[in-house]
């Protein structure tokens, strides 16, 4: 499998610099294609994520006992909490470091804290050892991979867990020169109020990206550019009808009004992520029913279910076999396919039994 990935030997189309006002950011270089590699990176500072409170503080400081100087350096400049009461209420963590860590070196063992707090992404899900145990999930903080800032309509997908230790982002449409590389922090297709409320609790900022804002987007507009060049006689009442301003409903219309205009134009690193996202759509919408309604959560997953089919079908031409971004869409349209099937056996068993 990572025969397929590019793993370094070529330069990041992408320069570090100053975001205004949100700090650091990541700006293309060049013009970069959809589909291509934005980055593969391996992660540097990891942590289980044991429920013990200690464990957990000293499997990161293990790990970052381990690296170079220059290593603990990168970390120790990534963005983290400088808050003196969250500094001070993090210091408990380390009551149980003794052996590992010596009292000078509380302080920066604590920012190390607060940066794998800040930046990490989950690396590893939990997993069934063979006696039956339950393997906790590992997280990790990856230097290069910190620095691009969330959009909810983010321009780069990425994976962390697909293949373990490394993080591997891919635009999901071509990214002009001097364009920001965005990725989202949270589950994009979840309505407005509660991307604001995540990203407020955990990263602490209100976001004020182009959909956030309700603007129309660069990309729609490209998108409805090309299908009037390719069809300039074409009926548009055979496409969901265009953007309305603001709210869930006009959000759902551009994400499928998206998937239809690519799988008109036929691009197919494009309609490969214009098919994710209106499945990862679907999905949103079935959480969001939380098991209240299983008739309704069988049309969102058979929904989903179709647009992942779509997705693979396309990823057939655009990925090389085995291609990680692929192979998760694979497992994914698999794990609808065993929820479709639970979803349909509960709703044939009679009722009270
Ligand atoms: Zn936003």
């Amino acid at each position: 499998m990572a025969d397929n990935i590019q793993v370094g030997g070529y330069e990041d189309p992408f320069v570090v610099k100053d975001a205004g006002g949100k700090g650091m950011g990541c700006y293309a270089t060049r013009d970069i294609k959809a589909g291509e590699r934005v980055l593969v990176e391996r992660c540097l500072l990891w942590q289980v994520n044991h429920t013990d409170i200690y464990e957990r503080t000293n499997s990161l400081l293990r790990s970052y006992l381990a690296l170079s100087e220059a290593d603990r350096a990168k970390i120790l400049e990534l963005h983290s909490d400088r808050n003196p009461n969250t500094r001070f209420r993090n210091e408990a963590a380390f009551e149980n470091s003794g052996e590992l860590i010596t009292a000078d070196q509380l302080d920066e063992c604590v920012t190390v804290r607060l940066v794998h707090a800040a930046n990490n992404f989950e690396i590893e899900n939990s997993k069934k050892a063979p006696d039956g145990t339950q393997i906790p999930p590992r997280s990790g903080v990856f230097i290069k991979a910190s620095r691009f800032n969330h959009s909810c309509d983010p321009n780069c997908w990425y994976t962390a867990t697909a293949w373990t230790g490394h993080f591997i982002c891919t635009p999901m449409r071509p990214i002009k020169k001097g364009e920001e590389i965005t990725i989202s922090y949270i589950p994009n297709q979840a309505p407005r109020e509660k991307r604001q409320a995540a990203l407020r609790k955990f990263w602490k900022f209100g976001c004020l990206c182009n959909r956030c804002e309700g603007w129309d987007l660069d990309y729609d507009v490209q998108l409805e550019e090309a299908y009037r060049l390719q069809y300039p006689n074409a009926d548009e009442d055979t496409l969901l009808p265009g953007f309305i301003q603001g709210g869930r409903e006009a959000e759902e219309r551009r994400i499928l009004r998206r998937a239809e205009l690519l799988e008109a134009l036929r691009w197919p690193p494009e309609l490969y992520f214009g098919y994710l996202d209106a499945a990862e759509y679907f999905v949103q919408l079935n959480k969001e029913l939380r098991g209240a309604d299983l008739k309704q959560s069988l049309v969102y997953n058979q929904r989903a279910e179709r647009y992942l089919d779509n997705a693979v079908a396309v990823g057939e031409e655009v990925w090389a076999p085995g291609e990680i971004i692929w192979q998760d869409t694979i497992d994914y349209a698999q794990k609808i396919k065993l929820r479709i099937a639970e979803i349909k056996k509960a709703l044939e068993e009679p009722s009270g039994s």
